[in-house]
């Protein structure tokens, strides 16, 4: 090309401005010159070198031998705080922390369809500079879909190739380092064949519920061997009582200073209290009250019977955690 020739020749060029002109159907109309766009090759510049890296599967930047900022990408090789001196390439690790917490989002950027929700962020790769860029980086988990709570700001992230590159940023992602299997996390460049992003393990559902049961059951078991809660429940006398909250039913059945806990609700109790919540018995099993959330109304009683009967339950956590520290529960039968 010669060095006065432009793209377009300047004769191609229209004079800028408006005229009138009239329409196929008579009608006058004003005309503006303009331009259409048109497909091109666009060069990466001086970006070359980083795209180029990518594909041969490193991470590299621009690192200023003055001031020693790092730019990654390296929009430039010549550090605009210090005269556009030359900048070297320096080759950085492939995990880095999460700059700021990631927005996720239902609408993916161009060339991202489909790849809904969308996690984007900005990666601390030369965490040992003062003085660096972040790099703007796609964020993806093993464990689903992106949620909010994984890419939180500060989190370590390992930097994953794409197996076929053809020197895009989107030859590359992000993946929570923790989620990265302890034997992969040294590999540079580690591959995304070498992660399992297919049939993630679904979460452990919490089941309030099982817990509370347990607790329950597991404070039955220490109250026939605690003679302080023996005494509490022999106050309460014969007493068959359905538990119903959510998540489930069971049976306290007290007889003889002994208490009992039924997976079933009993149809023959004398009644039944409830609760949404089943933690309000969670909490009794560890040392606190059923009279409170009765006198809150979080647990529910049908008479002034039941709820005469709560101060004595209530005691029965309490002696189970005395006779306990005292080393005075019988031997386990
Ligand atoms: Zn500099």
């Amino acid at each position: 090309m010669s060095q006065n020739q432009t793209v377009i020749p300047q004769e191609f060029n229209l004079p800028a401005g408006v005229r009138p002109v009239t329409g196929l159907d008579g009608i006058p109309c004003l005309e503006l010159a303009t331009q259409m766009t048109t497909l091109y090759w666009q060069t990466y510049g001086e970006q070359s070198r980083f795209f180029q890296a990518l594909i041969e599967g490193r991470l590299i930047g621009a690192k200023c031998p003055q001031c020693q900022m790092v730019l990654v990408p390296p929009m430039t090789w010549n550090c605009p705080d210090c005269g556009f001196t030359d900048m070297e390439e320096v080759v950085l690790p492939h995990h880095g922390l999460l700059a700021a917490t990631a927005p996720i989002t239902i609408f993916p950027p161009a060339g991202q369809h489909g790849n809904a929700p969308y996690a984007r962020g900005y990666v601390d790769v030369a965490v040992d500079v003062a003085k660096a860029s972040f790099l703007p980086a796609r964020l993806i988990t093993t464990t689903g879909l992106p949620r909010p709570g994984i890419f939180v700001k500060g989190v370590k992230l390992k930097l994953v190739f794409k197996d076929e590159r053809e020197g895009r940023i989107t030859d590359i992602f992000w993946v929570p380092w923790d989620e990265i299997p302890e034997g992969l996390r040294d590999i540079e460049p580690l591959l995304a064949s070498q992660l399992q992003f297919e049939d993630p393990k679904p979460p452990v559902i919490k089941r309030p519920f099982e817990e509370v049961f347990t607790a329950v059951r597991d404070l039955a078991v220490k109250a026939v061997r605690s003679p302080r809660a023996v005494e509490n429940l022999k106050a309460v006398g014969t007493r068959r009582i359905g538990v119903w909250v959510g998540g489930g039913e069971f049976t306290l059945s007290i007889q003889n200073g002994c208490l009992e806990v039924k997976r079933v609700s009993d149809p023959g109790v004398d009644f039944v209290i409830q609760a949404d919540d089943p933690n309000v018995f969670l909490k009794w099993a560890n040392g606190g009250s059923l009279s409170d959330p009765a006198a809150e109304g979080s647990l529910w009683l049908p008479n002034t019977e039941a709820f005469g009967i709560l101060p004595a339950l209530d005691r029965v956590p309490r002696s189970v955690r005395r006779d306990e520290g005292e080393g005075k529960l019988s031997p386990e039968s």
